[in-house]
């Protein structure tokens, strides 16, 4: 029993390697390119990559987030694989997983959702959702990929629309700061990949249960928002700034999903 659980521990790992190089490189070249030194630059060979080891040029350790992605997926590898969620088994479980943690660790980092990371998401979406409407819900093959679909197109065009409302505050934001003299600094807090990553979650979880996702999600981002607002103030360090906080981020809309997917 415990020992088995090593296969778990080491896909996890195998996992959570994939999600560190593509954090490391998708969003610096756009391709699968060789890993370099973030402080450095020198080139780092795979082996060494893969090892985890500091860089060879200038001593500089890998980051916090790598050992923290690793060892959170291997663990959550571990968790899943003992209480796997039944609509989804344990294959797309896994894969599921692994793909929230490139999100959210990319979005985190750069604020950012890379449009090929979208791509693949959206195909993983189909099989996910059309797997859960089929094999879980019994519905025939066609009515459950249908049931995808149009969860796609309800996630899709739910964040649109938050997306058109976010444009229309950074609108408003600049010319207000325009106003008072300052210059417009560019900020959107919704960026275009939240839309897309809502069409994916949508295809995951279907028409069912894609308004509930959201939902959670956007609660959850409206909480933190809130925490948030609550330190500035105390801070007194309230500006127009706090008009660009009550939109939900991609981590958060990942966290309602994963809500849905894995513990609801
Ligand atoms: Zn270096």
């Amino acid at each position: 029993m415990t020992l088995t659980l090593l296969i778990p521990f080491a896909l996890g790992w195998a996992g959570s390697l994939l999600v560190n190089y593509l954090s490391d490189v998708l969003p610096h070249t756009r391709r699968f390119s060789q890993p370099a030194c973030p402080h450095c630059g020198a080139k780092i060979a795979w082996s060494d990559y893969a090892l985890l080891r500091a860089c060879r040029s200038c001593g500089v350790v890998r980051s916090l987030r790598t050992w923290i992605t690793q060892i959170t997926m291997s663990v959550s590898f571990v968790y899943f694989w003992i209480y796997t969620p039944k609509a989804l088994g344990l294959p797309l479980s896994l894969i599921t997983l692994t793909y929230f943690a490139l999100i959210v660790v990319i979005d985190l980092e750069h604020r950012l959702i890379l449009f090929p990371t979208s791509v693949f998401g959206a195909a993983l979406g189909v099989i996910v959702g059309t797997h859960i409407y089929y094999s879980a819900k019994g519905l025939p093959f066609g009515a459950a990929l249908g049931a995808s679909l149009l969860g796609g197109a309800i996630g899709f065009g739910l964040m649109y629309l938050v997306y058109q409302l976010g444009a229309l505050l950074a609108h408003y934001r600049a010319r207000k700061m325009q106003a008072a003299g300052q210059a417009d600094d560019g900020e959107e807090a919704f960026g275009g990949g939240d839309v897309y990553l809502g069409g994916v979650l949508g295809l995951m979880l279907g028409w069912q249960y894609i308004l509930s996702g959201l939902l959670y999600g956007i609660l959850l981002g409206g909480l933190a928002s809130f925490v948030l607002l609550v330190a500035a103030l105390i801070q007194r360090k309230y500006s127009n700034q706090l008009l660009m906080i009550f939109i939900p981020y991609g981590p958060y809309l990942i966290a309602g999903a994963f809500y849905m997917l894995f513990l609801g």
